[in-house]
Order: structure tokens, then C-alpha cells, then sequence
């Protein structure tokens, strides 16, 4: 059988893992065609609506994509959902290879009484209000009853929730919130925030920059209680000691112990060894106060520590929580699912039937749907590497054709019609709506125009029909 004349790609999500796939794809090979599906009008994925907005600088990395989708064998359909506009087998007939790269949308839950009381909130749906995610912008969060919150987790994320809840008006302001979410936050009553972690500072998933950055804000001090500090590094690590994100935490950690506060308004408390056992609801049926669980650190098989709750509770007044306990992949329709990890099965990023099973001849996954929610904008990039040479191994494959039968690695998936202009009308027909990438930059000239005045980057627009009404005016 003669090489195609052209391969054609669908990507399935725009965010850095579909960006970073689509990117290598376009440069491995000439003959490589991608167009992107995104269930948004708008592309960039958790660089958009996660990435906190007072990190202009992270989210500048929407330049390299733009470069991407600038090339002319790449074309972006937003506003379609896979599994809701077109499925896994229509795609499979007009193109080559999918790739899914839709990520890790919902939360995991703490599994304990109370947790959906009101002013109880998962860090999915916050970060997704305060960002201008268009799913959550009626979520109502109370920060005028509440004057004390609780952020259950110890990664970027919860540290990213509670910076936001203690950001001044005046560090607010330059950047791109939700319109909805500045004012709400300016207004807010919350003066201390509490963030939890079940195990010690040795085992925190936080950064260096993003904890360093708690000891300067300018509105709130950093407390750190320096007998639980200690108490959480009584028990040496072997699987931390030579990590030197850890080591450099846990000194940041004795800094802020030793610090005084300065006695800013409001204040971050960092705490440790204590799980979340029950929220208890005030007579108002509200979220009134966390019940919590002393841990101690005990050894794993494999030499690791986990967290053992002892007998020592203790019940902390707060109107609010905020749960940050890592993020979740969800099934896509007639797409292998591992329920248990929570990502679509794969062997180095060919899509296997079940976890360890055969790989799907024609089918690929990248980033956090691939690996879990783990894991840096950058680190995107190198699994998406892996991915796309497994692919490209695939396509260019002497033998070993498939038309849709599981079958080895290395089978090669054919399509039935691989043609350009009939998927495209074929996804025009199920969404009259599908937003283009001109019309996507038509967005983005309205976004930035709208925020100039007031100096900041955008004033997003947050709701799908405003969103439809900016693209369709191109
Ligand atoms: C709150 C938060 C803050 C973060 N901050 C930072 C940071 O400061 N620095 C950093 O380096 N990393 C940060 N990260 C990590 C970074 O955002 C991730 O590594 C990265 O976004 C994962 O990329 P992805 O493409 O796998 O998923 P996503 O970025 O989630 O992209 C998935 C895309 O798929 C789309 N999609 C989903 N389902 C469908 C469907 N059915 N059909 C079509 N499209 C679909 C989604 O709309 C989305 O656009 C942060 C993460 C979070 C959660």
C-alpha cells in the first residue's frame, strides 16, 4: 500500500498536552494534518481557567501554541464536544490517528460526612469561578458570612486557592479574575485561611516558588506553628531526603515558623498531620466547622510514609472549604477508561483496551487524561514526545494495517474517507456554532481591548453566548 498522501490527526483538547502533540506532529512530518476539537470556544486548556491569574507570566506560554495554530496544516474547531458532536468511530473514519488530551476536569472527593454542605466547595469549581471557566460562572461563594476558610491539600493548587482568598484588592485588580470573582473576592470577609496536609512538610507536593511566594504577599502574613512543624519531621523520609524540592520546602517552612507576623489583616496558616474527619453544618444548615484528625507518619512497604489517624481530634470553626486533593480524569464516550487511576489506559501513550491490555490501533492519549494530574505546564511537552513517536512508529509501519480491530502496537489505523473538507462539514452540521481559530483570535482582540483601560491583560468573557457572539462577529 502506498504512503497516504497526507495524515491526518484529530486532537481532542487544547490545552498544553493537544498544543504540545499538535506542535511535534506538524514538525515531525510533512505529511501531517491536525485539527484540534475543543468542547470551549476558546483553546489553552488549565492555562486559561487554572493557571492562577496573578501569574501573567506562566500563562505567557500561550505564545508557543499560537505558533502552532498559526501553521497552515493545523485548523482549530472549538465549541465541539467529543462524545457529544461527533464520536470516537466518526472520527476514526475520517482520520488516521485521534489523540486525547482533554485532561483532568473533576475533583476527588474526600469521601466523609458533610462534604456537600453549602460552603463546602471542590478547588476544581473555585479556580474554574475565579478564572472565567464558562461551567462555573453562577457558583455562588460566600465569602461575606465566612470569616475563616479551609483548603484541604498540600499542592500548588491549594496554595494557589489560598493566595486568591487573601490577595489584596490592589494585587487583584492588574490581573485577568473572572469579573464575577473580583468583586466578590475584593468584598470578602475571609481573614484567615487554614491550609491542611494529611502527612508532613517533608512530604508537601508545593513547589519552592509557589510556597516562597505565601511569605510575600502584601496583604496576609504566613504562619507556621513550629512544634507541629517539628513534629512532622520526626520521622526521617528516605524518600525525601535526597528530593531537593523537599528539602528546600521544609527550610521555607522553618523560616516562616521563625518569622514574627507582621500583622497584616489576614493570614495563611500552614498546617500539618491533620486530615478533614467531618464538616459540621451551623443551625443555619450551612458549613460551620471542620472536625479534624490528628495523623501520625507510619512506614509503607515500600519504604514511603503514609498518614494513620490517631485518637487526637480537634474541631476548627469555619464557613468555608475548600477541597485541593488533586483533580480527576472523566470517561470519554466509547473511549477505555481505568476508573481506578482515573486516566485513559495507555502503554507510553498508545490507548490500550484495558490497563495493561492491547493498544487501539489509531488511538493516543497525551498529557494529564495519560498520566493523571501530575506535573508541570513543561512536563506536558517531553509526554507528549513519547506519544507522538509512538505514533509516528505506528503510521510509518510496513505492515500490519487494521480497520478498527484491536491489534499489536505498530498496526496502523486507515481511515475510511481521511478528507479534509468532509469532516469539516460533517462537524458543521452537528454545531452550526463551531468557533474557528479566526474566530477564537476575534475573542481575544475583544478580551484585551476590554481590559486596556484598566491595565490588565483581559476582561474574559464568561459565558458561552457572549463568548459565540464575539467569534461569530469575525
Ligand atoms: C489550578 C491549577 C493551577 C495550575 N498552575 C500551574 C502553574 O502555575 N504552572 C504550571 O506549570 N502548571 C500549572 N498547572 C498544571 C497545568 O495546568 C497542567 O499540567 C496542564 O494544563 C495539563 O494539560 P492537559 O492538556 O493535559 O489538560 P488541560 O489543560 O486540562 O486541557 C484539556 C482540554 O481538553 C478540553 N476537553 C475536555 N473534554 C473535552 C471533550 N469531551 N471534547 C473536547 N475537548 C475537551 C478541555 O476543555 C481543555 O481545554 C496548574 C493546574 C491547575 C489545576
Amino acid at each position: 500500500m502506498p504512503e497516504p498522501a497526507s495524515i491526518r490527526i484529530a486532537v481532542i483538547g487544547s490545552g498544553p498536552a493537544g498544543f504540545y502533540a499538535a506542535g511535534h506532529l506538524l514538525k515531525a512530518s510533512e505529511s501531517c494534518e491536525v485539527d484540534m476539537l475543543e468542547r470551549l470556544p476558546t483553546p489553552w486548556g488549565l492555562v486559561r481557567s487554572g493557571v492562577a491569574p496573578d501569574h501573567p507570566k506562566i500563562k505567557s506560554v500561550t505564545r508557543v501554541y499560537e505558533k502552532t495554530a498559526a501553521h497552515p496544516r493545523f485548523r482549530y474547531f472549538g465549541n465541539i464536544t467529543f462524545g457529544q458532536h461527533v464520536s470516537r468511530e466518526e472520527l476514526l473514519e475520517h482520520y488516521h490517528a485521534i489523540v486525547y488530551a482533554t485532561g483532568s476536569p473533576s475533583d476527588r472527593p474526600l469521601g466523609i460526612p458533610g462534604e456537600e454542605l453549602p460552603g463546602s466547595h471542590a478547588a476544581t469549581e473555585f479556580v474554574g469561578w475565579y478564572n472565567g471557566h464558562p461551567d462555573h460562572t453562577d457558583l455562588e461563594v460566600d465569602l461575606l458570612s465566612a470569616e475563616r476558610a479551609v483548603v484541604v491539600g498540600n499542592g500548588n493548587v491549594a496554595i494557589d486557592v489560598a493566595r486568591m482568598l487573601v490577595l489584596a484588592p490592589s494585587e487583584l485588580a492588574p490581573t485577568d479574575t473572572a469579573d464575577h470573582a473580583l468583586a466578590v473576592l475584593a468584598a470578602s470577609h475571609v481573614s484567615e485561611v487554614i491550609v491542611l496536609g494529611r502527612r508532613g512538610p517533608a512530604q508537601a507536593a508545593f513547589t519552592n516558588p509557589e510556597l516562597l511566594e505565601l511569605g510575600e504577599l502584601g496583604d496576609a502574613d504566613v504562619i507556621v506553628d513550629p512544634d507541629e512543624l517539628e513534629r512532622g519531621l520526626a520521622v526521617a523520609d528516605a524518600g525525601t531526603e535526597n528530593d531537593v524540592t523537599s528539602r528546600r520546602n521544609v527550610e521555607i517552612l522553618r523560616e516562616y515558623a521563625a518569622r514574627p507576623p507582621v500583622g497584616h489583616p489576614k493570614r495563611i496558616l500552614l498546617r500539618f498531620l491533620l486530615s478533614p474527619a467531618a464538616l459540621l453544618a451551623g443551625d443555619d444548615g450551612r458549613l460551620a466547622s471542620v472536625e479534624l484528625t490528628r495523623n501520625e507518619l507510619v512506614p509503607t512497604p515500600d519504604g514511603g510514609l503514609r498518614a494513620q489517624a490517631t485518637e487526637e481530634r480537634e474541631t476548627i470553626p469555619a464557613g468555608l472549604v475548600f477541597r485541593a486533593i488533586g483533580y480527576r480524569g472523566l470517561p470519554l464516550p466509547g473511549v477505555p477508561f481505568d476508573e481506578r487511576a482515573g486516566v485513559i489506559p495507555n502503554r507510553g501513550g498508545r490507548v490500550t483496551d484495558v490497563a495493561g491490555g492491547s493498544p487501539l490501533p489509531g488511538e493516543y492519549v497525551v498529557g494529564w487524561i495519560k498520566r493523571g494530574p501530575s506535573g508541570v505546564i513543561g512536563t506536558n511537552k517531553k509526554d507528549a514526545q513519547e506519544t507522538v513517536d509512538a505514533m509516528l512508529a505506528d503510521l510509518s509501519a510496513a505492515g500490519g494495517e487494521s480497520n478498527g480491530s484491536a491489534a499489536a502496537a505498530g498496526a496502523r489505523h486507515v481511515p475510511r474517507e481521511p478528507d479534509a473538507a468532509a469532516v469539516e462539514a460533517l462537524l458543521r452540521s452537528r454545531q452550526p456554532e463551531l468557533v474557528t481559530y479566526a474566530g477564537w483570535e476575534a475573542i481575544d482582540r475583544h478580551e484585551r481591548a476590554l481590559g486596556e483601560p484598566a491595565g490588565r491583560p483581559r476582561v474574559k468573557l464568561t459565558r458561552i453566548e457572549e463568548l459565540l457572539r464575539v467569534a461569530a462577529a469575525e
